[in-house]
């Protein structure tokens, strides 16, 4: 087995973020505040839970940690595991809220301001921070701008286009990119599995460890996931009203949030499988993803010119766009399902 370095951390990918961090902890230089951005499932939360804890382990506290791992036996690591660490305080969306209020930020900031119990330092975090309301928003500003003691701001976003310019640039920016398929294949490799579902894993995990590691606990998912795929493989060569049929009974009864999501996933199974056809089109020797509809791909592929693919992927990435700008998920995937 090829021997591969994923860091101290055990983290798929992202050894850019991680080294800068490891940096920071190394020489205990700090920013005020961290801007974690990037799709969901890249595993901004895990890589920023490992920083935190480290932080706040007793060990580096002493400055007896020599590799900068967590001990996980510490009263501040285990206050951790728990989730009810005294000087962590984590602030989110809730479940029946549009937005993250003002009020929450206010008492976020307020636990903030109290003396650190166990550690040194205390560390403030927000998770999805593009849903603060625009009032919490410039609340917030106020604690990046003036750092009380050692506080340390963590923000978390899957899109940083829908944050306040202002908190953009006074956080120290870390971006988050797709991890490549190999550095997922070649994690899931070092776990005892078998080898046919790693391959399928990696494959359809599309960069997102977040992904492969549901898969990974739940092989059930990943054959819903091809079933899908295989669907629409197959709708593809049918006439219309079949495919529109089709879509008409997934999005049935579904609300506008579900259905943003339907679509999302629809649109994603399509770029895939467009994204394979231009490969069997050029006789591309790169990874195929989609061997289980290789035979159905390849058809496909004789009949369809190239123009044709790459102006059907145009489109979808327009359609994705105007989806999340909530334009009817139905009627652009209807419109998608018509133009192929
Ligand atoms: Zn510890």
């Amino acid at each position: 087995m090829k021997e591969i370095d994923t860091n101290k951390w055990g983290i798929i990918g992202h050894d850019n973020i991680i080294s800068y961090l490891r940096v920071s902890l190394e020489s205990h230089k700090f920013a005020h505040a961290y801007l974690m951005a990037g799709p969901a499932h890249l595993g901004k939360k895990t890589v920023s839970g490992k920083f935190v804890q480290t932080l706040l382990c007793e060990k580096y506290i002493e400055d007896i940690s020599d590799d900068l791992v967590p001990c996980g036996a510490c009263q501040s690591c285990k206050h951790l595991n728990k989730g009810m660490h005294p000087d962590y305080y984590r602030l989110e969306l809730q479940e029946d809220k549009k937005n993250i209020s003002i009020e929450q930020v206010r008492d976020w900031q307020r636990q903030l301001q109290h003396k650190s119990f166990l550690t040194k330092y205390k560390i403030g975090l927000i998770v999805g921070a593009e849903h603060l309301s625009i009032e919490a928003a410039n609340a917030l500003l106020k604690t990046i701008e003036e750092p009380v003691g050692n506080t340390i701001i963590i923000l978390i976003t899957d899109d940083i286009n829908l944050l306040l310019p202002t908190i953009v640039s006074r956080s120290q920016v870390l971006k988050f990119s797709l991890v490549s398929d190999e550095t997922i294949y070649d994690y899931l490799q070092m776990r005892d599995l078998e080898h046919k579902s790693i391959r399928d894993i990696a494959k359809l995990s599309f960069g997102l460890p977040g992904r492969a590691i549901e898969y990974l606990n739940n092989i059930k998912l990943l054959e819903e996931n091809k079933a899908e795929v295989k669907e629409i493989v197959d709708l593809m060569s049918k006439p219309a009203h079949d495919r529109l049929a089709y879509l008409q009974k997934i999005f049935q009864k579904q609300d506008f949030i579900n259905s943003q999501r339907i679509a999302d996933d629809i649109m994603n199974n399509f770029l895939l499988i467009t994204r394979e056809l231009l490969l069997h089109k050029e006789n591309s020797d790169n990874w195929y993803r989609l061997g289980f509809v290789e035979e159905e791909l390849k058809t496909m592929a004789n009949n369809i010119d190239k123009d044709q693919i790459i102006s059907m992927i145009d489109k979808v990435y327009t359609w994705k766009d105007k989806v999340k700008q909530n334009a009817s998920p139905l009627l652009f995937t209807e419109d998608l399902f018509l133009s192929i």
